[in-house]
């Protein structure tokens, strides 16, 4: 066990993280990262990342640009391989899996700056996140509905021409489709609003509620750590600090890497 996760289970139960003691009973965290490594050829990018995610929290992961972000993300969604190391999803190692058995396992990256289908409807766009998952399309087609009730009416709008808040909810309402147990959500904020950041902040929390996990990448960090429960911050390939995340925003360390005082 590296040192980092040692100052993560003690930060743990000294900010009484509800990660901690699940309402199933279950200490075994949903996601375990072990010793990940990734280069892009001769190049690290990713060096010695231990952490885990929760069931049912939001968990952050927050750095300057290029420390490394998007990289874990897009590993743990399958789509980069040749890592060392291990990632353990539900108690069984996921990192040699084809991407599309991440997905059917409930893995589901939702990629910075995602884009809409802008010539097809809301609601194909929508059915699209189902391809690799189609039982239960209805009930999820429902849950987008509740979580972006603004979709509702323009089910048949075509998507390219919805503002671009709404173009977002159809993004994250795709990956909704898919049946995602741990969602992957890479910069969600980008490009919004103050308000809608607010607006989609809640939305989050709301999807937390609901049963699903979420692990948060981004530079508005401060809106970020402010939903995480836990977090963790990421500087050139490592991870140096965790922690609660409110609790991190004061870290002294991060104000200064980020400039966030
Ligand atoms: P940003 O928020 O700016 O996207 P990030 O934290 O998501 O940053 P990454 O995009 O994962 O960081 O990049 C991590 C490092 O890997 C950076 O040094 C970047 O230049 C490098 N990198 C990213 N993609 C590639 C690639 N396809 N080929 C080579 N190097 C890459």
């Amino acid at each position: 066990m590296s040192g980092h996760e040692k100052l993560s289970s003690s930060s743990c139960i000294k900010n009484g993280n509800p990660g901690c003691n699940h309402q199933d009973g279950s200490s075994r965290p949903l996601l375990e990262v072990r010793h990940l490594g990734y280069s892009y050829g001769e190049t690290p990018a990713l060096a010695d990342i231990n952490f885990t995610v929760h069931r049912h929290q939001i968990t952050a992961i927050v750095g300057a640009d290029g420390a490394g972000k998007t990289t874990l993300l897009k590993i743990l969604g399958g789509l980069a391989r040749k890592i060392s190391g291990e990632i353990i999803f539900e108690g069984e190692a996921i990192n040699t899996k084809p991407a599309w058995e991440v997905v059917q396992r409930g893995v589901v990256y939702v990629p910075e700056g995602m884009r809409v289908f802008p010539q097809m409807s809301v609601r194909e766009n929508l059915e699209v996140g189902a391809y690799c998952n189609r039982s239960g399309m209805a009930d999820r087609l429902e849950q987008v509905f509740q979580i972006f009730p603004e979709l509702v009416d323009r089910t048949h709008f075509q998507a390219g021409l919805l503002s671009g808040g709404q173009q977002r909810m159809v993004t994250l309402g795709r990956g909704l489709m898919s049946g995602p147990v741990l969602l992957l959500l890479d910069e969600p904020f980008m490009g919004l609003s103050p308000k809608l950041v607010n607006r989609f902040c809640n939305s989050f929390r709301d999807l937390a509620r609901s049963g699903i996990t979420l692990l948060i990448s981004g530079q508005h960090i401060r809106r970020v750590l402010k939903i995480a429960e836990r977090a963790y911050i990421l500087e050139n390939g490592r991870i140096t600090r965790s922690g609660v995340g409110v609790d991190l925003i004061e870290d002294q360390h991060l104000q200064d890497i980020l400039f966030i005082s």
